[in-house]
């Protein structure tokens, strides 16, 4: 799988898995049981460097391009889906913008400790009533003296109550046609009438927070503007073009792991007093699902390797997520089936896979959404 891929690549690939696989996979089914953060494994990743894989190391990072993150997320969310969303969640939503936009204060003071491990981070855009329309964006922020006035909510957010730092989408004002103006702003967690809200209970990701942000009056320096006032959600469309490829390489973790689980359990398990495996129905399973993983990850690397070249990749980034993400879908439900009865227990893992698997299809644009944009691009169609 690996054979075009640069040394440095494999290298790291091998270095995660063999963490992950060592280290970390002895503590998923306890902390998914007890629905518990990992705090102690983040920290250890931050140690390591990959809280800021793609992040330059001048702004505390590691310094790798996007395709080495891309493998790493893979390789987490291959073993643990939870830290895989938190990983992601941290680096390309809350890395991301401050390196995007951010002024060198911004990213000495804000970026810094987050691509070197210290503090996790977040970011606020999805609300109860802006979710696919993210510009319908209710959440406010006004001037007063000399400071940002924040007011309103925000919904499903990934490493609430977490994180050290969010970036958030909130209203500055409405266009001559009458949509809302979006600038994004740097929280701080410590801010006063800043709180975190309800954490959710998922159907899988048990590990990882979701939860409210609520801003009632929070206050914060008119220097945590990122980027221009009203230019804010063209930023946080560039974010999403780049936190798809990190979520098709979730998908793809999710995918290989069924496929991992699914391969010896066909060749183990014997009904008829033939392994399993033997039988056409279940071996045709087994080749889809090799098949589509193989075409997922070239369009998974295909994107990010695209945007290392500083190539248009907004279109390779939508097909990924949007083909890794449905094949996790699929490879994941075979995998359990093909387990019987023992794939709806929790004696074995494929349960979890499924479980967390659907979020792909749903965060960072649903699939519905990865349709709109693709079409868009392809149609380029002007209708009013
Ligand atoms: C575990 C988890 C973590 C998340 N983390 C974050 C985070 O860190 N930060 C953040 O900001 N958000 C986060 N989200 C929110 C996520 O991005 C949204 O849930 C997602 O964008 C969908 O929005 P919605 O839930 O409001 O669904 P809706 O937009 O209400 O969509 C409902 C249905 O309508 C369909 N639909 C909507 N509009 C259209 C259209 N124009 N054409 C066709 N179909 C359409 C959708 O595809 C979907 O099937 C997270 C969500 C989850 C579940």
């Amino acid at each position: 799988m690996d054979l075009d891929l640069p040394a440095e690549h494999q290298l790291l690939r091998r270095t995660v898995r063999d963490y992950m696989e060592g280290e970390v996979a002895p503590l998923v089914d306890e902390h998914e049981r007890e629905r518990r953060f990992p705090r102690q494994v983040v920290d250890k990743l931050g140690e390591m460097g990959w809280l800021g894989i793609p992040i330059p190391e001048a702004w505390g990072g590691a310094g790798m391009d996007i395709l080495a993150y891309a493998i790493a997320v893979e390789e987490i969310g291959r073993v643990w889906g939870s830290l895989g969303l938190i990983v992601a969640a941290h680096t390309s939503l809350g890395c991301g913008p401050i390196l995007l936009a951010g002024t060198d204060d911004q990213k000495r003071q804000f970026l810094v400790p987050m691509a070197s491990g210290k503090v996790i981070g977040g970011y606020g855009l999805t609300e109860p009533n802006a979710g696919s329309d993210a510009g319908g964006t209710r959440t406010t922020a006004t001037r007063e003296d000399g400071e940002w006035v924040i007011n309103g909510g925000k919904r499903f957010i990934t490493n609430a109550g977490q994180a050290g730092t969010y970036v958030v989408a909130a209203r500055t004002g409405t266009t001559d046609k009458g949509a809302a103006e979006i600038s994004a702003f740097i929280v701080p967690a410590d801010t006063a009438g800043f709180s975190v809200g309800r954490l959710e209970e998922k159907l899988g990701l048990h590990a990882s927070a979701t939860g409210e942000l609520r801003f009632d009056g929070a206050r914060i320096p008119a220097d945590n503007l990122l980027g221009e006032e009203g230019k804010g959600f063209r930023t946080f469309l560039t974010i999403l073009d780049g936190g798809r490829i990190s979520i098709g390489a979730l998908a793809l973790g999710f995918a290989q792991a069924a496929l991992d689980a699914a391969v010896p359990y066909a060749r183990e398990r014997h009904q008829f007093g033939r392994p399993i495996g033997s039988f056409e129905a279940v071996a045709f399973r087994i080749a889809d699902m090799a098949t589509e993983i193989e075409a997922a990850r070239a369009l998974v690397y295909r994107a990010a390797w695209l945007r290392d070249q500083g190539r248009d990749y907004g279109l390779a980034a939508a097909q990924a997520k949007l083909y890794a993400s449905e094949v996790a879908g699929r490879a994941t439900n075979a995998a359990l089936l093909l387990h019987g009865g023992y794939g709806y227990v929790e004696d074995y893992p494929v349960g979890r896979f499924l479980r967390d698997a659907k979020l792909t299809e749903i965060g960072e644009g649903t699939s519905d959404i990865q349709r709109l944009v693709i079409a868009r691009r392809i149609l380029d169609l002007r209708v009013q």
